[in-house]
């Protein structure tokens, strides 16, 4: 069998998979990204996703951050409990033109899928030929279902959260104006939260919804036609503020009516941790085969709440890439050294914002009369926290 050789080989054409590629071949490395083929009859997806300014110049520096109208700045965000708590953000506030981008998934595929085609140095491989390759570095980045995870014998932790989220866009009666909104609500037994993400530019009417329901309510959305899922979504986005019924809370809450929505994808939800990160490999016969990594949701999966997942996993992409793109000359892309560092550092970074999310989403699902005003009366109280609230801010701004 004829063999093909790579200093990397990376598994999972993800935009993890994609920016760590083109990362590491613009270090003149040689590079196979193994791509799995889209089932026949699979949709664009329909998310965009909130990015922060680190996910941005990442992107930027490739030349892969979509045009203005598919990358809307958040200049406002606003935050809604169960019973009259708020808080709202403002990047004016802190010096900045953005809190976030919300970034059109389909268009930031297209740009890093064209990128890796035309970059010297990287080969898009078919599953076929990735088992024909030799390699010092296999990267792992097939996302949370990972097969190759699970063929290396890594122990996934995965705590599922009994919530689905619906991703959908909504198109509204007025400008959004650049606020993103986010409520936190009770139905049925389990906490719910809804987000509207500002698209199309500064003046756009159109949103893109996550919403985190109760698994045992999200057959009954998904069954609704267009004006039933609208209408919802229009009562869920303007449930009146109760506890405290101030004007501060009322302006917080207030979004433009919801006049229409597109289709709808769904994702049950998860909190997801690999053991450990980095290793050997052995071939079938027992040769030593170089090292294995992780990265991305292949790594750790997080809920959406915080809209932190891809910026996890593109953190991960910016340090690995640094990391074996300008190693000692004297260290190959596979030393254990190298993954080693990445990994305690990467572990180290995530796990007060892991702990953090979970915290909220722990928060926010527990329906008793104390834990309703413990988490309302935190969110107010975090609102007048000047420092703190900034602290917290810049960190999620990356
Ligand atoms: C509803 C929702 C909203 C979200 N919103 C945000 C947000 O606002 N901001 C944010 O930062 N994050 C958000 N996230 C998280 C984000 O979607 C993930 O963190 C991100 O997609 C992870 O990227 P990845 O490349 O690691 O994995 P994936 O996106 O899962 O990509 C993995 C790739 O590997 C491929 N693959 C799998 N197995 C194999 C194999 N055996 N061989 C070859 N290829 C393989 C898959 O086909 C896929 O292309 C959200 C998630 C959800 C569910």
């Amino acid at each position: 069998m004829a063999y093909s050789t790579y200093d990397i080989c990376i598994r999972g054409s993800g935009i993890v998979g994609r920016t760590l590629a083109l990362l590491l071949a613009r270090h003149r490395l040689r590079v196979g990204l193994v791509e799995s083929p889209a089932p026949a009859s699979s949709l664009p997806d329909i998310r965009a996703y909130a990015l922060n300014h680190r996910s941005q110049r990442l992107l930027a520096g490739l030349k892969c951050w979509p045009a203005p109208e598919l990358a809307t700045p958040v200049r406002e965000m606003r935050v809604t409990g169960d019973g009259g708590g708020h808080t709202r953000f403002e990047a004016e506030a802190m010096g900045e033109h953005a809190m976030t981008w919300i970034v059109d998934v389909p268009a930031l595929e297209h740009m890093l899928q064209q990128a890796c085609q035309y970059q010297s140095g990287l080969d898009v491989l078919s599953a076929d030929e990735a088992g024909r390759v030799r390699t010092a570095l296999t990267v792992v980045c097939e996302g949370k279902h990972s097969a190759t995870r699970a063929e290396l014998g890594v122990d996934y932790d995965v705590t599922p959260y009994r919530q689905t989220a619906i991703a959908t866009r909504a198109t509204l009666d007025a400008p959004h104006g650049g606020v993103a909104w986010q409520w936190f609500s009770h139905t049925g037994s389990m906490g719910e939260i809804l987000a509207f993400l500002p698209l199309g530019g500064p003046q756009g009417q159109e949103v893109a919804v996550v919403w985190s329901v109760d698994r045992e309510r999200v057959d009954d959305l998904l069954a609704l036609d267009d004006d039933g899922f609208a209408a919802a979504l229009q009562l869920a986005s303007h449930l009146q503020p109760e506890a405290d019924g101030s004007s501060a809370a009322a302006a917080t809450a207030a979004a433009p009516d919801v006049v229409s929505v597109a289709r709808r994808m769904a994702w049950p939800l998860q909190l997801g941790l690999a053991r450990r990160w980095a290793g050997l490999r052995t071939s079938a016969d027992g040769k030593a085969a170089g090292s294995w990594v992780l990265a991305g949701d292949a790594a750790h999966s997080v809920h959406p709440l915080a809209g932190q997942g891809l910026n996890l996993g593109l953190a991960d992409a910016e340090l690995l890439g640094a990391l074996v793109g300008e190693r000692p000359y004297w260290r190959g892309p596979g030393d254990m050294h190298l993954l080693r560092q990445y990994e305690r550092t990467r572990k180290a970074e995530i796990a007060p914002l892991v702990a953090g999310m979970d915290g909220i989403q722990q928060l926010f699902a527990h329906n008793s009369g104390a834990a309703r005003q413990l988490r309302n009366l935190g969110l107010s109280l975090f609102d007048r926290s000047g420092p703190l609230k900034q602290f917290i801010a810049r960190r999620a701004m990356g």
